[in-house]
């Protein structure tokens, strides 16, 4: 199955990558209607830096009529979900047809069970008050192995890292923007037509098919003009053509 066109990180990499396995018999699930022997792809994307990819990825899907599960940070430097563009942008995921969850930063929390459940508790309120919606799923962000492989929920929800969606089934990721524990044709639950936990980050795949390295550059630069175009915006002092 695999060729230049979906080893390629890009919106066109990732279209091909998910037409091969649905010549191989995939069907695209979510986390709460999948069978673990047959040959089912959960589709997951963590949100680590951009809405804005996110939403590139949204509309790709929308378009190949597949839906996914976004996983959202509300405690980041990085962006915003409440700011009145990533409130927009979030909406936007869920017009698209998609589902929208909480991506936990357990590190920000004191390293004991209940206080974690009771910040997903927290963060999950926050987030159905924003998009008005029922958050049902938490993804936990860079966990710590404690928390991987367990049977508990956390905030009254299931987590993308319990032990029935990490090992019973097939799980592969594309973290830092490569197939770092292979490609997913080469998977074994792939291989064995078996259900199959799919994370990729929309930061990888949108844009250019460059390196990540580079990625992250020109994604540092994209957020360098944003904030200077706030700064101008709400402070007269700030030349923002300056900035150059
Ligand atoms: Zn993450």
């Amino acid at each position: 199955m695999q060729n230049n066109a979906t080893n390629e990180f890009s919106l066109a990499g990732y279209r091909a990558l998910l037409a091969g396995l649905f010549e191989h018999g995939y069907s695209a699930r979510d986390f709460s209607n999948y069978d673990a022997g047959s040959s089912h792809l959960i589709l997951r994307h963590d949100i680590d830096m951009s809405i804005s990819a996110a939403c590139e990825v949204a509309a790709l899907e929308r378009d190949i009529g597949v839906t996914s599960t976004y996983f959202v940070l509300l405690r980041s430097e990085l962006y915003s979900p409440f700011s009145e563009f990533g409130r927009a942008e979030l909406i936007k995921l869920v017009e698209l047809g998609h589902e929208v969850g909480l991506h936990l930063d357990a590190s920000l929390y004191a390293d004991d069970t209940a206080a974690l459940d009771e910040a997903a508790a927290w963060e999950c309120d926050l987030l159905e008050r924003l998009i008005g919606r029922p958050v049902r799923i938490i993804s936990l962000h860079r966990p710590a192995q404690s928390l991987i492989n367990t049977q508990n929920t956390l905030g009254r929800r299931p987590h993308t890292y319990q032990q029935r969606y990490f090992s019973d089934i097939g799980y592969c990721s594309d973290s830092r923007g490569t197939w770092g524990y292979g490609h997913p044709y080469e998977h074994q639950a792939v291989q064995n037509k078996s259900a199959l936990q799919l994370l990729t980050h929309p930061i990888w795949w949108t844009g250019e098919a460059v390196s990540p390295k580079v990625r992250l550059d020109r994604y540092l630069r994209g957020r360098h003009e944003t904030l200077g175009q706030a700064l101008a915006d709400n402070c007269g002092i700030f030349d923002n053509g300056g900035m150059a």
